[in-house]
């Protein structure tokens, strides 16, 4: 459509891509885009890790779940196909034209601020490798620089998991030409809000959110398939853990007939492995206030989805520990449905932050319910032992540079991973990254990435480096069977070179050599209060501004900088 369509969603290469219906790949955008070493190592890497799919008038195969769900919103408040399209971010041109109104983009790790993507600059720091910016953020930079978003004076709306990244800069938001940054559910707010911008009021807000939250019956069934075959079954979580952007969310389960009525979106458009996502899918039918796990609701459920007609594998992304120890019957229902076995495991992620019991009473006291306090380390201990059990891989994630966490928290940590290592679990321990529901709790806190933390950091990545390089056969199953003997080598090269570099690490930190010495010396950033809440993204932050948005700051510039001149 050369004149454009009224509405064009999108989002950056890294943010919308599909490889092979398959999210975990998404993770690879969050290394530093200076690696690997080679000529064109960015146009290699998108191309290859980060494809979209579109047609002629480049509309997108497969999307983002949550471009779908706007483009739902969009079309259910009366907008027609012919005025919304969900784009490839490589064929904007056929998309925008002078008839565009509005432009929405979806952020997931915009500046590269995400825990991954600070755990990896973290990680590339202590093995004395320069970090750019990461792809991701690389990404984002390309699209938010492209001239055809105000070519034609449209409005420019953003959303998505990552806004809270861009809420760190609002000194930006003109630069990036950015009229209004929307939060939280943005279903029921787009149709009115991309209403005033397609009918051209001049100012549209510069922040908006839902005021209230949406009924789980009412959240729009998406149109079109998602990519990695996202199906929504639970919204919001409730155990109220503070620095949880999800937690924010009224909890809600949706009913099995819309969540049917997607799988079938799906399953039309070729799709035969469905995620059914959610931040505890052994919260889905629970009564609210309950943490009480409802059986029979999870397997009817997860039968109906398994049996449903086109659909070959049933996956799922998140568990809590707490729920698996208080519903191993349910757990292993599950697997049993899934059809797990040794040959073929399931991968879920959970969150065991911290195993402190004064942190937890902190942070997150509402996470370890119905158990004790007390009780937490064992708690993780026998869910990862049940997950064992029935054949899944679990992929763990641990905080440190919590505030007020001390050094014996942190010597806690790096005994708990002794103790957990023997499970099927891939344990990363990332730096915190500063999330807008904490940060006020964060003020007057500045984490120093002490010698131990570095140990804590580099013990769990070691860890999960050793288990990568073990399962490797199995991780790269997701591959066409032609491709899995190169990337086998690969895969086993890259992770024996990283645990190669690792000593090197070591001996560091044994020296006293403090690689992350730079996270010390830079500015505080402030927050609204005047306060110091200097993390690590700050950094990362400074490093894009210095470097240009995506080139590498070399050590002697960084020495310079150090210095003032
Ligand atoms: S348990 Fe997980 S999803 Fe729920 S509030 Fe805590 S961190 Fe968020």
């Amino acid at each position: 459509m050369s004149s454009g369509y009224k509405i064009v969603l999108s989002g950056s290469k890294t943010a919308v891509s599909d490889f092979r219906h398959s999210n975990w790949i998404g993770f690879l955008g969050c290394i530093p885009s200076n690696y690997p070493k080679m000529p064109y190592s960015r146009e290699i890497m998108e191309n290859i890790f980060f494809p979209t799919q579109s047609d002629d008038e480049g509309r997108l195969k497969f999307a983002p779940y949550s471009l779908r769900k706007i483009e739902a919103a969009l079309l259910e408040y009366g907008f027609t196909k012919d005025e919304v399209i969900i784009a490839d971010p490589r064929k904007l041109d056929r998309a925008i034209g002078p008839e565009t109104k509005a432009i929405g983009l979806t952020v997931h790790d915009p500046l590269g601020y995400s825990a991954v993507s600070q755990l990896n600059a973290c990680l590339f720091r202590l093995i004395n490798w320069w970090p750019a910016p990461s792809y991701t953020a690389a990404a984002f930079g390309d699209i938010i620089k492209n001239p055809l978003l105000k070519r034609y004076n449209s409005k420019l709306i953003i959303g998505g998991p990552g806004i809270w990244q861009l809420e760190e800069h609002p000194e930006m938001f003109k630069e990036w030409g950015i009229d209004c940054l929307v939060s939280g559910e943005a279903e029921s707010i787009a149709g009115p809000l991309f209403e005033s911008a397609v009918k051209g009021e001049a100012v549209l807000p510069e922040r908006a959110a839902s005021g209230k939250p949406l009924r789980s019956d009412k959240v729009p069934i998406i149109r079109g398939p998602s990519t990695g075959g996202v199906v929504e079954i639970t919204r919001g979580c409730g155990r109220g853990c503070q620095f949880c952007t999800p937690d924010l969310l009224f909890f809600g389960s949706i009913p099995k007939e819309n969540i049917l009525k997607e799988v079938e979106i799906e399953v039309r458009h070729g799709i035969r492995r469905i995620e059914l996502h959610s931040e505890d899918a052994l919260f889905y039918g629970r009564k609210l206030g309950s943490f009480e796990v409802n059986h029979e609701a999870i397997v009817d459920l997860f039968t109906s989805v398994k049996k449903f007609p086109g659909v070959r594998q049933v996956a799922t992304d998140f568990f809590a520990c707490s729920t698996i120890k208080s519903a191993p019957k349910t757990v292993k229902a599950m697997s049993e449905i899934m059809e797990l076995d040794k040959k073929h495991p399931g991968y879920v992620e959970t969150g065991l932050e911290t195993v402190s019991p004064r942190l937890v009473q902190n942070i997150m006291p509402g996470k370890v319910k119905p158990y004790t306090i007390e009780e937490w380390p064992d708690v993780i201990d026998d869910a990862l032992g049940i997950l064992d059990d029935n054949h899944w891989f679990t992929v763990a994630s641990m905080m440190t540079g919590l505030p007020k966490e001390t050094e014996q928290d942190v010597i806690r940590s790096i005994e708990f991973i002794d103790r957990i290592k023997h499970h099927n679990v891939f344990v990363w321990v990332f730096p915190l990254m500063p999330l807008r529901a904490m940060l006020k709790n964060a003020a007057k806190w500045a984490p120093e990435y002490t010698p131990l933390r570095q140990e804590l950091i580099l013990k769990a990545t070691r860890h999960s480096i050793s288990l990568i390089n073990r399962e490797a056969p199995r991780i790269l199953k997701v591959l066409p069977v032609w491709a899995r003997p190169p990337a086998l080598l690969a895969l086993k090269y890259v992770t024996g070179m990283t645990l190669h570099f690792f000593k090197g690490a070591d001996e560091a930190i044994a020296r006293h050599e403090d690689r992350l010495n730079l996270y010390k010396d830079l500015q505080y950033a402030h927050n609204k209060e005047g306060e110091a809440v200097m993390h690590v993204s700050s950094v990362v932050n400074e490093l894009v501004k210095i470097g240009g948005g995506s080139t590498t700051l070399l050590p002697e510039e960084e020495q310079n900088l150090l210095q003032g001149s």
